[in-house]
């Protein structure tokens, strides 16, 4: 068996692992990451894509909502390239009229959460969509935030630090010797072996599978994993975040992500963290809330559904999870079990990794004896020296460099130099990596007509290097800083690894996944879509018939499970 031996292992590549990797590598300790799939395949990449202003939980939540604001405007720096500065609306409608407005600016005064409120009429000029029958509008600082790129280049500058990412690499079982966790026992899912990761301090920031972690090393931590449902709409139908003026609640949130808006979410407490279906009554539900912010919402064409779960924490709570806090904990199992060498993080928001990273590592410093300042409030990460993001960044520069022959995917408009870069440069073995580096396949197509071009780059590149497999480790030479612009990619780096798998079964494995998140929205307009995707699929590739009958990657049962429920409309 493989054996590695670090000062810090960190389990799980979402948002809170990956800030935990940075801050632990750029205080000086020796850092190993692993991550069972891909970097943010878990909540962090599920998630509605909101930088709270902490407007949200000013009456509900005010801890939380001191959190969000002080970390917005810290990410607004470190992380200025992943945000786009959308400011937010929360938006009386005549659902909402009662005593919450008034309540809700006086509690934004008391936990510093800046809020204005503006007229209907100035509010109407900015989103001519919003609901004409409004009676007030705040104004605060919320913006949208792409927690792939974020996840990514928080990785990279922990990488440059010195740490070291494992993906595909899923931990099976807490190495225990008299009460003290020692490491981990890792499957290298690609490669299919194991690997002993032994570490002065084991850290699990597995979110929502945090407590299935704690449970290997016989320890119990009852995570609340709250299920919600988002729907991303066919236009981008908003440029300003819209909430409900409310108390928090099912379906209040439109968020405008890069070329299109998302509705949530619901928020129900599931039994485990996987296989999340959709049910009908949510996406009914989201509609019909969504409509009143924007009425006629629920007649535009919603092109995908899917759901994330809340790695929820509170110590013996029983209630229903929209009621459990959002806030952050951190478990000492040392001074709670009587286990050392192990520290949960759990809770919290994308907003608010950051700081569950430092909270985190000021612990470890504790435990071990050492004092090793943060730095990372003030340590900006690859890629933040461009600014924050804005729609059509992309559009303008394939315009100015003549680059729409390049073009693999017109609907969010990557490039085969981009695709390549990516490919090369990141851990690749599905055409998802691919997505969630590049957006491939996530504009109103679904991937109908660039995957099949994906694919067969991907092949190029395999046989024309003669390479079949590709080790994460020896990929991680990333560079993600420029990985969203289709100007800062025009030659791609020929010198790095290309991708692994057989390209049928990347074409299969990833048209199964967007799949899932098709079903629960097939009606209308999207079901003419997926009727002319289906007919490309079957009639025109014959896809159905690949010669990939044999073939499977530790992915293939994964992709197959069924995702979502079906769905009535109508
Ligand atoms: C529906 C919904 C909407 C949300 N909206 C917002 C929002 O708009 N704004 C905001 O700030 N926050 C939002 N959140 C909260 C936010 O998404 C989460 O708090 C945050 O992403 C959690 O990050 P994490 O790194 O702790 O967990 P995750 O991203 O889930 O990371 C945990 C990782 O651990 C990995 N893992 C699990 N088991 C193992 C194993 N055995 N070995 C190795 N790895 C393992 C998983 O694959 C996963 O990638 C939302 C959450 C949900 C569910």
């Amino acid at each position: 068996m493989k054996r590695l031996e670090t000062d810090i292992l960190v389990i799980g590549g979402g948002a809170t692992g990956t800030g935990i990797a940075w801050d632990a590598a750029l205080r000086g300790f020796r850092v190993v990451l692993v991550e069972k799939r891909d970097l943010t395949h878990g909540t962090t990449g599920r998630y509605h894509g909101l930088l709270h202003s902490g407007g949200r939980y000013v009456v509900k939540d005010p801890q939380s909502a001191v959190e969000c604001i002080q970390e917005n405007r810290t990410l607004r720096k470190t992380h200025a390239h992943c945000i786009e500065d959308t400011s937010g609306f929360f938006v009386v409608t005549p659902a909402d009229e009662g005593e919450y407005p008034d309540k809700f600016v006086a509690a934004c005064q008391q936990t510093g959460v800046p809020c204005e409120e503006i007229s209907v009429d100035a509010a109407r000029k900015r989103e001519p969509l919003m609901n004409p029958r409004a009676s007030r509008v705040f104004q605060v600082p919320d913006g949208s935030a792409d927690s792939f790129q974020a996840t990514h280049s928080t990785a990279q500058a922990a990488q440059q630090a010195g740490a070291r990412i494992l993906t595909y690499h899923e931990v099976l079982q807490l190495l225990v010797e008299t009460n003290r966790v020692v490491g981990a026992r890792v499957r290298d899912v690609m490669h299919d072996e194991d690997v002993e990761i032994r570490a002065a301090m084991t850290l699990n920031a597995s979110g929502a599978w945090a407590g299935l972690i704690a449970q290997t090393a016989g320890l119990r931590v009852d995570v609340i994993p709250g299920k919600g449902v988002m729907l991303a709409m066919n236009h981008r139908l908003i440029n300003t975040v819209l909430n409900r003026c409310k108390m928090p609640d099912d379906g209040d949130i439109i968020v405008p992500i890069h070329t299109v808006a998302v509705i949530g979410t619901t928020d129900e407490r599931v039994p485990h963290p996987e296989n999340l279906s959709i049910e009908p009554w949510e996406v009914e539900l989201l509609l019909n809330e969504g409509d009143k912010l924007i009425p006629g919402i629920s007649r535009a064409r919603v092109v995908r559904a899917w759901a994330g779960v809340r790695p929820l924490y509170q110590e013996h709570f029983t209630g229903a999870s929209r009621d459990a806090t959002r806030g952050l904990t951190l478990l000492d199992h040392q001074a709670r079990d009587g286990m050392s060498g192990l520290l949960t993080i759990i809770g919290g928001k994308w907003t608010t990794f950051r700081l569950m990273a430092e909270i985190t590592l000021n612990k470890v410093c504790e435990q071990l004896g050492t004092r090793k300042p943060c730095i990372t409030a003030t340590t900006p990460v690859p890629g933040a020296e461009h600014g924050h993001y804005w729609l059509g960044h992309r559009l303008a520069e394939v315009e100015e460099n003549h680059l729409q022959s390049e073009l693999v995917c017109e609907c969010e408009l990557v490039t085969r130099a981009m695709l390549e870069n990516a490919a090369r440069n990141n851990p690749t073995f599905t055409l998802d990596d691919l997505r969630r580096d590049l957006r491939l396949g996530m504009g109103p197509c679904q991937g109908g007509f660039c995957t099949y071009r994906a694919a067969g780059i991907v092949h190029e590149l395999t046989v024309n290097s003669q390479q079949l497999t590709v080790n994460s480790e020896q990929a991680n030479v990333w560079n993600v800083a420029n990985l969203q612009s289709p100007s800062r990619n025009q030659s791609p780096n020929s010198n790095l690894q290309p991708p692994t798998s057989n390209p049928n079964l990347l074409l299969r494995d990833f048209l199964q996944e967007r799949w899932k998140g098709l079903t629960p929205i097939l009606w209308g307009r999207q079901l003419k879509q997926e009727r002319l995707d289906e007919l490309i699929y079957l009639a025109l590739m014959n896809a159905d018939h690949l010669p990939d009958e044999n073939l499977s990657s530790p992915m293939s049962d994964f992709y197959t499970q069924t995702g979502a429920a079906e769905v009535k409309h109508d």
